[in-house]
């Protein structure tokens, strides 16, 4: 191992070990950390003088020689996540240890991939003031469909083959930090899949409820990568015979459970989403669902037997023992367990975070990412 590679790994240790403790004194960091005493202090110096690291003097309290208390500095050591709809665009910033910096959600006037990736720079910089290069260790942008080959394609935003670099690379560029663009299920999924409640199991899917379906799945203890083909969890054929889908097949999870085929199910297409929003659909389908609305819950109830037939599959092909729903849809899980229509248990629950899923997923990622990069620029600082 070279030295460089040791003093990496060691400022991780020291790193961790405060990230993890909130506040801790310097004499506890050299317990929590297994290093030396010496070995603490000069990892800690770099620490400080690269501005990660803020040191606070404590009056000692007795005899023995005055302590430190250390944390991670707000200031230097944000990360930020974007997530990207056809209709706005959710900017969140927020400190390493987990503290709230910022959050905005703005407009799409425009869809275009150049006017998007302005929009986070400029919603960024308003957010954090001056220049986010200054604050931000990293940036992950959540979006709604797949990279093949270096280009986004993307159905809600209407990209078809926009290169990637449109949002990654003028983004890295404009903040000075690492950016991830990647899959909004599949960041959905990394959120549900980490705070699941207890007992926690290693194979899950995650469906996302929105205007359509996405998510992802877990195999294993492992986030599956999407390859470019993969059609997502919203083409899953549940339906035999079912209705025609945009992609061209019939019967697909999307045309009986996202948010569009449950409101126009009900006959009333003029809830489709976005034009009111996706939050204020829910609502809606909550309050004729709890009247009794007939055709709505035949609806839900064919949401429920889709899911149902996911789980189904998912379990047989997969070994899936727990089918999450989340996304802002999340919220009509009492009508979309299969248990209710069929009388049989399954496995098919609500996750943690709803409408807030993607958003939390992309700052989950950005936090690893904020990690490696403060390592990286501390171990960097002579
Ligand atoms: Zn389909």
């Amino acid at each position: 191992m070279t030295p460089g590679a040791a003093t990496q790994r060691n400022l991780l240790r020291v790193f961790r070990a405060i990230d993890g403790a909130g506040e801790i004194t310097q004499s506890d960091l050299v317990d929590a950390s297994g290093l030396a005493t010496g070995a603490v202090s000069a990892l800690l110096g770099r620490l400080i003088d690269t501005g990660l690291v803020e040191a606070e003097s404590l009056r000692p309290g007795g005899r023995g020689r005055p302590q430190r208390l250390l944390r991670l500095a707000d200031a230097r050591t944000a990360v930020a996540a974007a997530q990207i709809n056809g209709t706005s665009i959710v900017i969140h910033a927020r400190s390493l240890n987990g503290a709230e910096v910022a959050r905005a959600t703005v407009a799409v006037d425009d869809r275009a991939i150049a006017s998007v990736s302005a929009t986070i720079r400029d919603g960024l910089a308003s957010l954090l003031g001056g220049d986010p290069g200054e604050r931000l260790l990293s940036t992950v942008v959540a979006f709604p469909g797949i990279e093949d080959s270096g280009s986004l394609r993307s159905m809600e935003m209407r990209w078809e083959a926009e290169p990637v670099d449109t949002l990654r690379g003028d983004l890295a560029h404009a903040l000075r930090t690492e950016v991830q663009v990647e899959n909004d299920g599949q960041l959905a999924t990394l959120a549900e899949w980490t705070a699941q409640t207890a007992p926690k199991v290693d194979n899950v899917a995650v469906v996302l409820i929105e205007a359509g379906i996405g998510g992802g799945i877990v195999a294993g203890g492992h986030l599956l990568q999407q390859p470019p083909s993969w059609p997502g969890l919203g083409h899953a054929p549940v339906v035999r015979d079912g209705v025609r889908c945009p992609c061209g097949n019939r019967g697909c999870l999307e045309t009986v459970a996202s948010l569009a085929a449950i409101a126009a199910g009900a006959g009333a297409p003029s809830w489709s989403p976005p034009a009111e929003g996706t939050a204020g659909v829910v609502e809606k389908i909550v309050v004729r669902a709890a009247d009794g609305d007939p055709d709505l819950l035949r609806g839900l109830d064919r949401a429920a037997v889709g899911l149902g037939a996911l789980a189904d599959t998912a379990a047989a092909l997969i070994g899936t023992e727990r089918i999450i729903l989340t996304g802002t849809g999340a919220r009509l899980t009492p009508w979309l367990t299969p248990e209710v229509v069929s009388g049989r248990a399954s496995a098919v629950t609500r996750g943690t975070y709803g409408a807030d899923a993607v958003i939390e997923g992309a700052l989950l990622r950005a936090h690893t990412l904020g990690l490696s990069a403060a390592i990286a620029r501390a171990a960097s600082a002579d």
